[in-house]
């Protein structure tokens, strides 16, 4: 199993570190449980691709609205300063975006957000549930 894609097999590896807020057009729009940054999300292809350039134009076109709409629900529902936008994947090669948004006076702001945080800020049930009815309402 530890050669195979979460982001595919919708596992409990994917589920100890997001939670789902919504299918788009083309990909599965994540709340990440590290809520260092308020709202931080993540936004997953629906297909196992590596790079954006493996995409088909219109493909691309359809991810990037994807991307364009849930970073304008993430700016609705908690006024950031700016969304950082992030591609890794040096370990899980799934495309996916890391959606963070980025508050003046808080976390990192002016830098690079850290990926994995050595102290993460982990939220209960409700809270959580709470983000996602927040996002949800303005997708
Ligand atoms: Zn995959």
């Amino acid at each position: 199993m530890g050669d195979t894609c979460f982001y595919c097999e919708k596992d409990e590896r994917l589920h100890d570190l997001m939670k789902k807020i919504e299918d788009l057009t083309t990909s599965v729009f994540y709340l990440n449980m590290d809520q260092t940054h308020r709202g931080r999300s993540i936004l997953a292809l629906h297909h196992h691709k590596r790079e954006l350039f493996e995409l088909t134009p219109e493909e691309l076109r359809m991810f990037t609205e994807d991307v364009a709409k849930a970073a304008k629900a993430l700016q609705e529902a908690f006024q950031p300063q700016k969304i950082n936008y992030a591609i890794y994947g040096d370990v899980v090669s799934h495309l996916h975006f890391h959606l963070v948004p980025k508050y003046e006076n808080g976390e990192e702001w002016g830098e690079a957000f850290v990926n994995a945080p050595t102290h993460k800020k982990f939220m209960n049930e409700a809270e959580y549930g709470q983000l996602i009815k927040m996002i949800k309402d303005q997708l």
